[in-house]
């Protein structure tokens, strides 16, 4: 079964956590177990020392007799502890002995030892050890003392009890660690698939046709709001698609109605004997069928171009010599409205792809010669500038509204002036023209110009 990531996370996340607390816990253990022994094994040498100077200033050089009383004292007082001592004076006389003064208590001390350390530290293989350290006074040697304790070291309830604590310390600390650590996991788990669950169900809307749906961008993971943004980004290019299909089906129906609705009520009165069959009626329905053919292709270039996503063939193109070859095909179009053309500027290369930029250019002359009124006067010019390769055609025809100047790009886009004159094709033209030039990476804008006409101006990065 295909485990959750959420949960693949979480788990990750305890995992790791559980294995660092335990190999923290483990090495805090040894390591203070260790040190705390280290520490008992110095504590009981320092003591074992202490009390054998303190045995010798119990012999008094002016009487040369030792305190008894004293010594008692202290002999009981460090067999309560473990410590069992021996004294013997300097001709080798016992002067007291723990084992001679008590020695059921002694045994029992010892025996209780050598059996919880066995129970608790088997490992040390310990026993009682003697170790013997001659007494002086004012540098004579006074005396001797065996004092014999459990070795290599031993730990007494108290110890037993501090070092159980801190264990308890630990596995506390260490539960505590692991469930912080779970619950962490399950957090970030979430802040991380929060976006993606999010992110699958707006696919999944947009694979059901709902392009509106946009998601946030408002993790604080790169990677994710690059993805949020990817999806956003196909729905919105799902959606433009969508909406351009469906204006291209009413466009296309709206273009073909009028000329086919003319035809039709043309060769219904003709068929009903209203009208007769005149050259002149048949030639109307023969140029409106021509209109409809010519939509057509248009519609099929127009097509070709946005399907092929346009595949540029790039190569140096030299503007200059190119708007030459343009002019120089359209000039019996020119010389029938008796226009001037000239191409201005000089020349300019840039890398493209040259049979979509002459189509360009072919466009935007074709435009300049159908809107130029007779006689007119039309200016290519090509220059350089800011890192851009221009191409400008100026004409003094009919010019563009203002406030149509942003739409005549748009498919199908004619404006009244052109449609009155019955002048206008289908108005792709200049759709084509800007989907080349933005394939390009080139900008086409339009503009009047003051004195009258109109300007365009194609802008290619060089
Ligand atoms: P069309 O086939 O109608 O010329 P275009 O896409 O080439 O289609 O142009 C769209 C509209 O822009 C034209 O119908 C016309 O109204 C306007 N237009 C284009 N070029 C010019 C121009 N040089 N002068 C005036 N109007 C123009």
């Amino acid at each position: 079964m295909k485990k959750r990531l959420k949960t693949r996370l979480s788990a990750g996340f305890a995992l790791i956590a559980l294995i660092t607390i335990f190999l923290i816990s483990l090495a805090a253990n040894l390591l203070i177990n260790k040190e705390f022994e280290k520490y008992i094994k110095n504590q009981q040498e320092t003591f074992s020392n202490d009390l054998a100077e303190a045995l010798q200033l119990q012999y008094d050089p002016g009487t040369e007799s030792w305190n008894l009383e004293y010594i008692h004292g202290m002999g009981m007082y460090a067999l309560n502890d473990g410590y069992i001592i021996k004294l013997y004076a300097n001709n080798g006389e016992i002067v007291w002995d723990a084992e001679n003064h008590d020695m059921t208590y002694c045994h029992q001390v010892m025996n209780t030892i050598i059996a919880r350390m066995n129970e608790e530290r088997p490992e040390l293989n310990g026993n009682f050890v003697t170790h013997s350290y001659p007494l002086y006074r004012n540098d004579t040697l006074v005396g001797n003392v065996d004092i014999s304790y459990y070795s290599p070291y031993y730990l007494s309830d108290d110890d037993f009890h501090f070092i159980d604590a801190l264990n308890r310390i630990l596995l506390v600390i260490g539960i505590f660690s692991v469930c912080g650590a779970v619950a962490a996991g399950m957090i970030f788990a979430r802040h991380i698939t929060l976006p993606i669950t999010r992110t699958i169900q707006l696919t999944g809307e947009i694979s059901n046709g709902n392009y509106d749906i946009r998601l946030p961008r408002n993790t604080s993971i790169r990677e994710l709001n690059e993805l949020t943004e990817s999806v956003n980004h196909l729905a919105e290019s799902l959606a433009a698609q969508e909406a351009m299909r469906r204006r291209l089906t009413t466009d296309v129906a709206h273009e073909l109605r009028t000329p086919l609705a003319n035809v039709a009520s043309h060769l219904e009165a003709v068929i009903e004997g209203v009208w007769e069959p005149t050259p002149r009626r048949l030639s109307e329905c023969y140029e409106e069928i021509i209109r409809i053919s010519h939509l057509v292709s248009d519609l099929e270039r127009l097509q070709q171009i946005e399907n092929e996503n346009l595949t540029l063939h790039k190569s140096p193109v030299d503007l200059f010599a190119l708007a030459q070859s343009v002019l120089s095909g359209f000039e019996a179009g020119i010389c029938e409205k008796k226009l001037t053309c000239s191409v201005t500027g000089g020349h300019v290369t840039v890398p493209a792809d040259e049979e979509r930029i002459y189509q360009v250019m072919g466009n935007l002359l074709s435009n300049a010669v159908k809107y130029s009124h007779e006689g007119g006067k039309i200016i290519l010019t090509v220059k350089k500038e800011n890192g851009f390769g221009i191409f400008m055609i100026e004409d003094e025809g009919i010019g563009i509204p203002q406030e149509e100047l942003s739409l005549i790009f748009e498919r199908f886009y004619r404006t009244d002036l052109s449609r009155s004159r019955k002048t206008g094709g289908a108005g792709i033209g200049l759709t084509i023209v800007k989907s080349i030039v933005q394939a390009h990476g080139g900008t086409v804008t339009a503009e009047n110009r003051i004195e009258k006409g109109s300007r365009f101006i194609v802008r290619l990065p060089l």
